[in-house]
C-alpha cells in the first residue's frame, strides 16, 4: 500500500502480529522512500451483504425467511433439518464470500434453486414455481407430475 506520508508505493512490513484474538493482523510499515513507518490493521470484512429487491429497495438479508422459503417447498419432503441447516449454511458463505455489500436480491433465489436442487427435486420445483414464472404452465405441469409419479415408486 501507499506510503501516508509521501505517497510513495513501496513499502515494506517490518513486523506483523496476530491481535484481536487472531481476527486481525497488525503490521508495522516502512516507507522505503522516505523511512517513515506507520500501522495497518488488516480484518476480513465477513458481513452479510444487503440485498437489493427488485425496485431497487434495500433490506437487511433476513435468515429466518431464507428458511421460512426453504421448509415450505420442502414440506413433507423426506428432508431433515440439519440437511436444511447445512444449505442455509452454504448459501451464507455464498453470500459472505461475494465480498459484496450488497447483491440482488435474485441472487439468493438461485442459490436457494441450486441447493434444493441438490436436496430433493420436488422441493426444487416448488420453490422454482413461485420463484420463477413459467411460460408454459402445462410444461411445467409435466414436469411436475413425473417428478412425482418417479418420487412415489
Ligand atoms: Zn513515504
Amino acid at each position: 500500500m501507499h506510503c501516508p506520508f509521501c505517497n510513495a508505493e513501496d513499502t515494506k512490513v517490518i513486523d506483523s502480529r496476530l491481535v484481536a484474538d487472531g481476527n486481525q493482523v497488525r503490521r508495522r510499515r516502512e516507507c522505503i522512500t522516505c523511512e517513515e513507518r506507520f500501522t495497518t490493521f488488516e480484518s476480513a470484512e465477513l458481513l452479510m451483504p444487503r440485498l437489493i429487491k427488485q425496485k431497487g429497495a434495500r433490506e437487511p438479508f433476513n435468515e429466518d425467511k431464507l428458511r421460512a422459503g426453504m421448509l415450505k417447498a420442502l414440506e413433507k419432503r423426506p428432508v431433515s433439518l440439519e440437511q436444511v441447516d447445512e444449505a442455509i449454511g452454504h448459501i451464507c458463505h455464498r453470500l459472505r464470500a461475494s465480498g459484496e455489500r450488497e447483491v440482488p436480491s435474485k441472487m439468493v433465489g438461485e442459490l436457494v434453486m441450486e441447493e434444493l436442487r441438490k436436496l430433493d427435486e420436488v422441493a426444487y420445483v416448488r420453490f422454482a414455481s413461485v420463484y420463477r414464472s413459467f411460460k408454459d404452465l402445462n410444461e411445467f405441469r409435466e414436469v411436475i407430475d413425473s417428478i412425482e409419479q418417479g418420487s412415489k415408486g
